[in-house]
């Protein structure tokens, strides 16, 4: 199993209120699902996405990602989980400007621990741009491409280091409807060969097309997730 989450919470304390963004939720997803998380805004979702992500720490529960209890890593310990298990793709691509599509997605094994020849990073660079059909713009800049192909492009670089799971939140945020449909295709076929998807969105065209579909609302799952059948 990919994620196992057990009873986790996350309280935001303020000086006037205490709000429960996650209420003691249970969340299991399996090597090779599509999972899609759908509710209402305030529900939860960027919260959720947050903690699988590592990028916040729960007020309770425990969350063991590939087997691991990271609830007890230190910060360092869960940088160095974060960028060796999780890729992340966003609404917004978060490219770098300045560098080519190519070295956009080369970056992540240029500053990985995990020492790869150059070779080694060419190959596997080729590979990803090859995955989400963008090799003919490598050598572009990414404000020369449209949203979709950035998208794309993005979708490499969450992809290039091996993630155990691939975390993305709004992928089509800011695409018109063909680009979305596009990128969206890309990911099925991703899942198709293996990667783990989970994907918060808005868009129920979207949230159909995972395998487990799940629902928050106030911090709890709707629908009590048989989340993740063994694929
Ligand atoms: P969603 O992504 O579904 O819109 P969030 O996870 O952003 O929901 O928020 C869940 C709840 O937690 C909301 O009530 C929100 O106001 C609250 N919340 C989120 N982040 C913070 C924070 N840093 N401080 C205080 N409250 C927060
Ligand atoms: P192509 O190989 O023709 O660029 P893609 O599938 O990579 O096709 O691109 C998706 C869509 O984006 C196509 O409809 C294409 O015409 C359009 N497109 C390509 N380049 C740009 C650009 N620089 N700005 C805006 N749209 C573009």
């Amino acid at each position: 199993m990919t994620i196992q989450m057990k009873n986790i919470s996350k309280v935001f304390e303020t000086e006037t209120m205490d709000t429960y963004a996650l209420k003691e939720i249970d969340l299991n997803i399996y090597a090779g699902d599509y999972v899609s998380i759908s509710g209402p805004s305030g529900c939860g979702k960027s919260t959720l996405l947050s903690l699988l992500g590592l990028l916040d720490t729960a007020t309770a529960g425990t969350y063991w990602l590939d087997g691991i209890d990271v609830t007890q890593l230190s910060l360092d310990d869960a940088a160095t989980m974060r960028n060796r298990k999780i890729g992340f793709i966003f609404q917004s691509f978060n490219l770098i400007d300045e560098l080519s599509v190519f070295d956009n997605v080369a970056l992540p094994l240029r500053y990985s621990d995990m020492k790869s020849t150059r070779t080694d990073i060419e190959n596997r660079v080729k590979e990803c741009l090859e995955l989400v059909g963008i090799t003919h713009r490598s050598s572009h800049k990414p404000n020369q491409l449209s949203g979709g192909q950035q998208q794309r492009v993005a979708i490499a670089r969450a992809l290039v280091a091996n993630p155990a799971i691939l975390l993305i939140d709004e992928p089509t945020g800011n695409l018109d409807s063909k680009s979305g449909d596009q990128v969206m295709g890309v990911l099925e076929k991703l899942n198709e060969q293996g990667t783990t998807l989970c994907m918060v969105t808005h868009d129920p065209r979207y949230s159909d097309l995972a395998r487990t579909r799940l629902q928050l609302l106030d911090g709890e799952f709707l629908n009590v997730p048989e989340a993740g059948q063994p694929v």
